[in-house]
């Protein structure tokens, strides 16, 4: 492909948007299944530097330990999804799994092995067996390095912004792409030079990819680009939204001295609490195993909450584990935490919950269709069912494997004979000009929804929380300005707004939805799950 350049007629058979693991196996899937396709991966930033994939620390969770199976996989999935998992999803990534190991291998993924040859497994919070296939702690940049050095020459990298559909003019809005605020760069290995600026990508099919929406919270272990585009493209389709009060709060983020100047946290791998890392409060007491039958390995939420419930802070203790374990299994923590100032061979390290994955999103099929023809996701941003109200431990990246591939196939066998849609879409909401400073905005919308929408929530709380970010969209610029912080601004503020209305509307506490004002399961939410729609009323379904 030669330069890019913004007024060219840009079009491929499938975009996919976010080149993270589920992006990426995605698309070098198509690559290898339907090589007559024209797949481009749309992605934010310089390669690497944003997503969370290459963070990834404890593991992905897979069936292939001799002591493990698919069933007791699915069994610990759905009794961690806390009554909402979908069993039919649950059971396809539980069988999945271990087959998408070996892609990952076959593309030139090094996971731990022990000498005999097996897998080397992290056992992490809600496994009944050790179950995380690991590389140290860092199995998230060796997936991305792998896939990343799998894609060089055979996908087509564009850098920029996905801004919002190409939609036709109603009644049927066919999709014709995505309009995509590019950024100006040089010729890479892995993309063409590029002319900054907006552009139409054509595209008849789109499948998302763009992660979750931490960079929504004032404390989180996700990376800045998180701001749910994703959600808020699915929604500017007509496409439906689902379990968006579900957002998992990691119990053991590092708390910076005094309080940090960044909303990013350092993620202290709950791997290390399964390598035997205890939880202890001010005056080095224990305090899990008085609150659950698997102490610091009960399922997130409870950590999370009983952190929380410590009024002198809590604290992660891994000195015994002792120099060898932290510098083998444990380099990226380690220097990370020295990064901030801490030593964890010498200090328990003090510990917060903070905001690490959006189980909701566009509500998709078993095959990563969403609701609206031509659109699918895969990985955060999608919701197909399978964590319920709860994400366990090393299920997003084998989530965004299994489901990232069968996104593909089913694009793939839905464009066999299929044209592009006629016509030409609707030009995109962008005023021209200059960026306008929308950065106290964002972080007040960080600290409405931290305090508002967080690890605990009332009701009272989520009014407060609606009320101030009414306040904030009507204060945001009408037109939105061409620029990557206002597009991020504004669909932070959508989907902020969206799961404030999720989770005031389910009026008890499941899985990572604390509420404590209905501190209890109520029996008439047991199977139900909100949705929410741009063409609908929030309604909910069985
Ligand atoms: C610190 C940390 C540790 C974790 N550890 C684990 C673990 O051990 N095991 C596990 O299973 N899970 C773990 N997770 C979760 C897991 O890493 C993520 O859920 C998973 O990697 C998400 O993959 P993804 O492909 O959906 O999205 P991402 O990897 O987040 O990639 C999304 C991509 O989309 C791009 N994008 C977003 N919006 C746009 C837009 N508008 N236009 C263009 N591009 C866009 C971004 O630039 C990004 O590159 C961890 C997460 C974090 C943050």
């Amino acid at each position: 492909m030669g330069p890019v350049r913004t007024g060219d007629e840009l079009s491929f058979d499938v975009l996919v948007v976010g080149a993270g693991v589920a992006g990426l196996v995605a698309a070098l899937t198509l690559a290898e299944e339907a090589p007559h396709l024209r797949v481009a991966v749309l992605d934010k930033g310089q390669i690497g530097s944003s997503g969370s994939t290459p963070l990834a620390q404890g593991g992905m969770a897979a069936a292939v330990g001799a002591d493990d199976s698919p069933a007791l996989h699915a069994a610990d999935t759905l009794r961690a999804g806390d009554g909402l998992g979908d069993e039919r999803a649950v059971r396809i990534l539980a069988t999945e799994a271990p087959a998408r190991v070996a892609d990952l291998e076959r593309w030139g993924a090094r996971f731990d092995h022990d000498p005999a040859g097996a897998f080397s497994l992290a056992r992490e919070g809600g496994q009944t067996v050790s179950r995380s296939v690991r590389a140290a702690d860092a199995t998230g940049a060796e997936i991305f390095r792998a896939l990343r050095e799998r894609a060089t020459g055979r996908l087509t990298r564009l850098q920029g912004v996905a801004v919002e559909p190409a939609l036709a003019a109603a009644p049927s809005r066919p999709l014709h792409g995505v309009w995509a605020l590019l950024d100006a760069t040089e010729a890479t290995p892995t993309g063409p030079a590029q002319e900054g600026g907006l552009a139409l990508v054509r595209a008849r099919a789109v499948l998302l990819a763009t992660g979750g929406c931490g960079g929504l919270y004032a404390g989180t272990t996700n990376r800045d680009g998180a701001t749910a585009d994703g959600v808020a493209f699915a929604w500017q389709a007509g496409a439906e939204l689902t379990d968006l009060e579900f957002v998992q709060f990691h119990p053991t983020g590092l708390k910076p001295r005094d309080g940090g100047e960044s909303f990013w946290r350092l993620l202290l791998t709950e791997a290390l609490r399964g390598a035997g890392a205890h939880l202890i409060d001010g005056e080095g007491h224990r305090f899990m195993p008085s609150r659950h039958p698997d102490a610091e390995l009960a399922p997130r939420h409870v950590v999370a909450k009983a952190i929380l419930d410590q009024p002198g802070g809590a604290w992660l203790d891994g000195r015994h584990l002792g120099a060898r374990v932290w510098a083998e299994e444990f380099p990226t923590v380690l220097a990370g935490a020295r990064r901030f100032g801490f030593d964890p061979l010498t200090e328990p390290l003090p510990v917060e919950p903070c905001e690490h994955y959006m189980i909701g999103g566009a509500a998709t099929d078993l095959h990563g269709r969403t609701t609206v023809d031509g659109l699918w996701a895969a990985g955060e941003v999608a919701c197909p069912g399978v964590h319920g109200a709860n994400r366990m431990a090393g299920n997003s990246l084998s989530q965004s494997c299994v489901f990232g591939r069968r996104a593909a196939l089913s694009i793939a066998a839905w464009l066999d004979g299929r044209s592009e849609a006629a016509g030409d879409p609707h030009p995109p909401a962008l005023a021209p000009g200059d960026a306008t400073d929308v950065s106290a905005t964002r972080a007040e919308l960080r600290r409405v929804l931290s305090r508002g929408a967080g690890a605990v929530r009332s009701g009272a709380g989520l009014d407060e929380a609606a009320k101030a970010l009414d306040a904030l969209a009507a204060a945001a610029p009408a037109a939105l300005p061409a620029h990557r912080d206002a597009i991020e601004l504004r669909n932070g503020l959508l989907v902020g707004e969206l799961i404030v209305r999720a989770a005031s509307l389910r009026e008890e506490s499941r899985g990572v939805h604390w509420r404590e004002d209905f501190p209890g399961h109520d029996p008439r939410w047991e199977r139900a799950r909100i949705r929410f729609s741009g063409t609908s009323e929030p309604h909910v379904r069985s």
